[in-house]
């Protein structure tokens, strides 16, 4: 049977408002959502 590899940070979603359209900010090492503007930062 196929075997999907899960990670689990596969997807990166807004812990506020839920959306994926999320971006990675490399520099400030940031996670950053289109959507509502928060900002959080990732390990
Ligand atoms: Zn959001």
């Amino acid at each position: 049977m196929p075997e999907k590899k899960k990670k689990k940070v596969a997807k990166k979603t807004c812990p506020q408002c839920g959306s994926t359209n999320v971006v990675y900010n490399r520099q400030s090492r940031d996670l950053v959502c289109n959507d509502c503007g928060l900002i959080s930062p990732v390990e």
